[in-house]
């Protein structure tokens, strides 16, 4: 016989979005009996979630914190720019300890069940969850699973290796956000670098195409470009493997609201998730507290318009594509670069974009995007 607990609110997926929601009931005033259903541990799921943010922020998730630099670059074979040195930084967070730090906070009302969710019966208001031989009644539920891709649109693709050097490494101070002298013959390529400490870099080979490679093929990408920066690998830390969409999600089929990624909260242009989830969870459970349980919209419709334009051109021209990327920094002096990477660009830094870029693929895109509509 399967036992039935009352929820108010069913958060289902406890990785970034599920956990930063539960964390913020937590330590909200709320009284809202609350559940996270998620299946594995924090150790199972560690990777590297980097993004901009500004010193204050820092401070909150210190102990999560693998790195943190004020500057950072992109490369071609022409050059670098480099960015940085403003308000914003570039930190970089073990996933693992972040969403262990949540699950430690949760208190009160708000839990954990390390199980995963085998069905959802959705009803007029929430529904009923179905965990093993549990059963769970929700008044509301938030569903943060990821959301189905088709295998033909564009993905951000990567495999990356976190090492320990043999020598100590030359610059620590700066993080390599995309250094594209690597092999570009299979879609955009570059080399992200993160040196954590001077003998403790994390490194990933990172494509932005349709079609994913051999594991090989990403790894000789990491080994030919450690050699030509003169870095020996001492000791193979740990491996991290990515996929990450980059087209916009489709609406759940169930009908059950989302959260997170499989909202739409991670950037269509680059792949960037954490800080628009962070603000998303921290409006909705603001909103919650206050009678309101709607999910807040993590992106414009504009933002995601241009993103879609952006991707098109990448598609269309991917002869073009690092030259944009290029283009794009050099257009932006470093809060601006940041602003523009957390989708919160100004118009006026937007403008210093376009007019920066290649005008007719663009236009050629805007124009297709007007007829569809
Ligand atoms: C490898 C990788 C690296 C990334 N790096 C960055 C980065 O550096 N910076 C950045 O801004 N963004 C990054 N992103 C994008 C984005 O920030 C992350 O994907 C982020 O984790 C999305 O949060 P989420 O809560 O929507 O999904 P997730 O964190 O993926 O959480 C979904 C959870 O649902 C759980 N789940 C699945 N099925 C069930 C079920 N049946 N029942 C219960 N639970 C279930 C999963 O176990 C998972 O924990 C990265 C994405 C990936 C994939």
């Amino acid at each position: 016989m399967s036992r039935m607990t009352k929820l108010d609110i069913a958060i289902i997926g406890g990785g970034s979005a599920g956990m930063t929601l539960a964390r913020n009931l937590s330590s909200s005033d709320t009284s809202l009996v609350t559940k996270v259903f998620e299946p594995k541990t924090p150790t199972q799921r560690d990777c590297c979630w980097s993004f901009w943010s500004t010193d204050e922020h820092c401070t909150q998730i210190t102990e999560s914190t693998k790195g943190h630099w004020k500057q950072w670059r992109l490369v071609d074979e022409y050059g670098e720019v480099v960015l940085g040195n403003g308000r914003f930084g570039y930190t970089c967070l073990s996933s693992a300890k972040y969403l262990q730090s949540c699950e430690d906070s949760l208190s009160g009302c708000v839990s954990l069940t390390r199980s995963k969710v085998d069905s959802v019966e959705r009803q007029a208001a929430g529904g009923e969850i179905s965990v093993g031989d549990d059963r769970y009644q929700a008044l509301k539920i938030y569903d943060s699973r990821p959301s189905q891709h088709s295998e033909q649109g564009l993905r951000q693709h990567f495999v990356g290796w976190e090492i320990k050097t043999s020598k100590p490494l030359s610059n620590t101070d700066m993080a390599t956000l995309m250094d594209f002298r690597v092999d570009q013959s299979r879609g955009l390529h570059f080399i992200y670098a993160l040196p954590f400490s001077d003998d403790h870099l994390l490194i990933e080979s990172t494509m932005i195409s349709q079609k994913i490679e051999d594991k090989q093929w990403y790894q000789d990408a990491m080994t030919s470009w450690l050699k030509s920066q003169g870095i020996a690998i001492a000791e193979l830390v740990r491996e991290e493997v990515g996929v990450i969409p980059m087209e916009q999600v489709t609406k759940s089929e169930d009908g059950l609201q989302t959260i997170g990624g499989s909202s739409g909260a991670i950037r269509l242009s680059s792949g960037y998730g954490f800080s628009s989830i962070q603000s998303q969870m921290h409006e909705l459970a603001m909103n919650l507290s206050e009678g309101n349980d709607q999910v807040p919209q993590s992106m414009s419709t504009a933002l995601i318009r241009m993103d879609k334009i952006f991707n098109n051109v990448l598609l269309s021209r991917p002869d073009l594509s690092k030259e944009i990327f290029m283009r794009t920094a050099r257009a932006l002096d470093g809060d601006e670069f940041a602003r523009f990477m957390l989708g919160s660009a100004s118009i006026k830094e937007w403008l210093k974009v376009i007019l920066s870029m290649p005008k007719a693929p663009f236009i050629k895109q805007l124009w297709n995007e007007v007829v569809r509509g």
